[in-house]
């Protein structure tokens, strides 16, 4: 009886002194409203306006005991998938009954893309999501599910973390972009989150823009608004392989342990390869690309990367390397327009 009523007192205190972001007993995000200790799935509507609208599937754990506010999005790119397959694992797994916190899952941010089965771009309005945010409630498809995600899951959360994969068309080594903000304490924030997460590759991101209306990214959607927010690249090739799949799900548990909203310890990889500076390299012209390298190999500067072809097969251009590094993705599949990217090489940090 007495212990009850310390729980009670407690409970209430958190209730009127949230230590977190939002800290209702009841947590909203679009038409889900869920109780503490529950756990409740359903759709937000993205409307139609000058073009169809869509729905975007998510999760909402509300922990039976405060905490942070976890925000992970999947789908942001249609065709990598393991983030997408990883968050329904976690959503299987997840007790809200022993959970400190609450946590917003995103299963499939850009439907339209993942039905559609597109690299990069919407189906519907050819944009790429992740270059719209924080997007626009009176603008194509592209934007309004930019601004359903910023008003309704970025803005209720703590931190984000946006899940990414080499995309149907990029063989891609596992890495994730520490963005700098140009707020310490931010920074310091989302340095533990990147490690935590446990891909060994970190790219040290400083080029992010700072105008909080036109952040263009997810993750820099959250950092422009003062919060804690990483990306992580985990898959390729439109590949569902276990492997990828394990990576992305075991990346987001560590994150909930690192935030103490479930038990257990981080689990680290032995250490960490951080990388400073990159490139991506982009294609002058349309035709076809034939990889020299795979994803991850290190390369030397001016190393060849693969060869532009026209449609008949005859050599167009060499690709190489502008520095000694590492290849965090190619090209894996031949198709590829002028403009489009081909490879990102990044430079190791030497001071590590
Ligand atoms: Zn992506």
């Amino acid at each position: 009886m007495f212990r009850g009523l310390v729980v009670s007192v407690a409970a209430y205190l958190m209730a009127v002194v949230p230590a977190h972001g939002q800290e209702p007993a009841t947590f909203t995000v679009g038409p889900l409203r869920v109780e503490r200790g529950a756990m409740v799935s359903g759709h937000i509507r993205v409307p139609d306006g000058i073009d169809s609208g869509t729905t975007i599937p998510v999760t909402v754990a509300h922990g039976a005991r405060p905490g942070p506010v976890l925000a992970a999005i999947a789908g942001t790119h249609g065709y990598e998938y393991p983030p997408i397959l990883a968050l329904r694992r976690v959503r299987k797994a997840l007790d809200p009954t022993r959970l400190s916190g609450t946590v917003i899952l995103v299963h499939v941010a850009n439907m339209p893309s993942f039905l559609g089965r597109t690299i990069y771009y919407s189906p519907t309005d050819g944009k790429n999501l992740n270059r719209v945010y924080p997007g626009n409630p009176s603008g194509t498809v592209s934007e309004r599910i930019a601004h359903v995600i910023t008003t309704e899951v970025i803005d209720r959360a703590d931190y984000v973390v946006d899940m990414h994969g080499g995309d149907g068309n990029e063989a891609l080594r596992p890495y994730s972009y520490w963005m700098l903000s140009g707020d310490a304490r931010i920074d310091s924030l989302t340095k533990e989150m990147v490690m935590a997460f446990g891909l060994d590759h970190i790219v040290i991101d400083r080029d992010r823009p700072r105008d909080r209306n036109a952040s263009v990214y997810t993750s820099n959607t959250a950092l422009t608004r003062g919060k804690p927010g990483i990306t992580t690249e985990t898959g390729q090739l439109g590949s569902d392989d276990r492997y990828w799949v394990d990576l992305a799900e075991q990346g987001l548990w560590n994150l909930l342990r690192h935030f103490g909203m479930i038990d257990g310890d981080v689990e680290r990889p032995q250490g960490i390869v951080w990388l400073d500076t990159y490139e991506v390299l982009r294609s002058p012209v349309t035709g076809l690309f034939r990889p020299a390298v795979r994803d991850g190999y290190a390369i030397a500067e001016g190393g060849l990367l693969g060869v532009i072809e026209d449609f008949f097969g005859d050599r167009v251009q060499e690709v190489r390397a502008p520095f000694a590094g590492i290849v965090n993705y190619v090209l894996g599949t031949p198709p590829v327009s002028a403009g489009e990217p081909l490879a990102m090489v990044s430079h190791i940090k030497r001071d590590q």
